[in-house]
């Protein structure tokens, strides 16, 4: 395979040298919103759910032998890391056929189609017409995990095994909808689904070597992982799937949206990781 990419929807890039059984993948690094995206808020408030230079911070992966698959809608238009039943009925007008199944997340404001800002701030200003709805999944959605589950599958049948990195970033303070409010969270957080993603092996490797580079790191802390590690791992077949999420306080000021002087050093120390996990992967 050769580098892809379907103009506004996602983005695969290959390894510059030899190819190893590693897949990342950053799915709310997207920075296009479509036309008919119609908020009644401004778009910079809706930006705020994006995962911001996370692409960056791993892009040392391409030469280490990974895949990276990348969005490029923005995670407020519609949200890869959700199954496409997650879906909140009250803000379709119109029909809809598919099954649906509500989670915390739908009543969080924070499903497939996010309803709210900040756990607060509405969206949109009235329900969304079905076929609009339809539209996000088939034109967006889809292909995203269509790109993301060809790169896992192609990586699996090579080389009989894939480990699957799921890169995101997380606000640096917790807040009362986490039942964290006022704390500060670790500067990674590594999320298998409570272990059920990912073996102990790759999870501590991962851990330890971010460690090693002097950072804080929690594990299944809150931040467990969601649609995107639990769709494509089966561990017990070879597919190994985990969620990494950054502190955005090690990389970013938040609020100006730029990187902060902490980017380098952070970005080394994923670098790091990324080549112990190659030198993991390989053996
Ligand atoms: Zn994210």
């Amino acid at each position: 395979m050769a580098n892809t990419e379907i103009p506004g929807v996602v983005r695969r890039t290959d390894p510059t040298g030899d190819a190893a059984p590693l897949v990342f993948d950053s799915p709310h690094t997207g920075l296009l919103f479509p036309d008919d995206f119609k908020p009644a808020i401004p778009l910079d408030i809706c930006e705020r759910v994006s995962d911001w230079f996370v692409e960056e911070l791993f892009g040392a992966c391409t030469r280490h032998g990974a895949i990276l698959v990348e969005a490029l809608f923005r995670r407020a238009y519609i949200d890869p890391n959700r199954d496409t039943a997650d879906l909140d009925l009250s803000m379709v007008a119109g029909d809809w056929p598919d099954p649906v199944a509500v989670t915390e997340k739908t009543k969080r404001g924070a499903s497939l189609i996010w309803k709210v800002i900040d756990g607060e701030t509405a969206i949109y200003p009235g329900k969304l017409p079905a076929d609009l709805v339809r539209h996000r999944i088939e034109t967006y959605w889809r292909p995203y995990h269509q790109t993301l589950r060809q790169a896992l599958d192609e990586t699996f049948e090579r080389f009989g095994r894939v480990y699957h990195v799921d890169c995101h970033s997380m606000p640096e303070w917790g807040d009362a909808r986490w039942g964290d409010q006022g704390e500060r969270r670790a500067d990674f957080i590594v999320g298998t689904r409570d272990g059920t993603t990912a073996g102990s092996a790759f999870t501590e490797l991962v851990v330890e070597s971010l460690r090693a580079s002097g950072y804080s790191v929690g594990v299944n802390d809150k931040f467990k992982g969601v649609e995107l590690i639990r769709r494509y791992s089966d561990p017990a077949a070879g597919r190994q799937s985990l969620q990494i999420e950054v502190n955005r306080g090690i990389y970013m000021d938040e609020a100006a949206i730029t990187r902060n002087e902490r980017f380098a050093g952070t970005k080394a120390a994923i670098t790091r990781m990324i080549e112990d996990l190659e030198a993991f992967a390989r053996v």
